[in-house]
């Protein structure tokens, strides 16, 4: 099964919304593998956002992005990378589909509650910069049985 990082930024954190936001991605029967509160400086948020950094709004991603502690998750599923950015919705929360996370709890372009990687490749290179070793979790939980078919597994 796969595995993607979400980041609940501090729009969630301020606006007191991290446990609806959590809740979605149980309810649809996304695993969460690893959870943990941690406050992002510049250095990593250069990093994660490199292709950003030379867009004049960076400074305040850098701004928005540090305000305060974030909670990064690692969720695993089935096609999780895809599942949970549809989820999350497009990047402007104005312009987010009604039922995404974006659609239903935002306005605003940068103060989109929610980080969601974006493919495979960059969920395993961001899982890599968020978790240190030990962080992430191996299990299955036993609903794994009622949220699958057996030939989905
Ligand atoms: P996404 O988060 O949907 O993958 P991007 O990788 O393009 O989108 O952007 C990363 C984050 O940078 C966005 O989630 C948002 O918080 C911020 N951002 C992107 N574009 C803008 C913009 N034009 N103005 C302000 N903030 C922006």
């Amino acid at each position: 099964m796969e595995q993607t990082l979400v980041i609940l930024k501090p729009s969630s954190i301020r606006r007191f919304i991290v446990g609806d936001v959590i809740a979605r991605f149980q309810h649809k029967g996304l695993i969460i593998s690893g959870i943990k509160m941690m406050q992002l400086d510049e250095a990593i948020l250069r990093e994660h956002y490199a292709h950003l950094v030379d867009r004049p709004f960076f400074p305040d991603i850098l701004e928005s992005m540090t305000a305060t502690p974030v909670i990064v998750m690692c969720l695993k599923g089935k096609d999780a990378v895809a599942v949970v950015r549809t989820m999350t919705g497009t990047t402007n929360s104005r312009n987010a589909a009604p039922g995404t996370i974006r659609g239903d709890y935002a306005m605003s372009g940068q103060e989109n509650i929610v980080h969601a990687s974006d493919s495979p490749e960059n969920a395993a290179i961001e899982l890599k910069r968020f978790f240190r070793d030990g962080e992430i979790f191996d299990y299955l939980p036993c609903a794994l049985r009622l949220l699958y078919a057996p030939d989905e597994l």
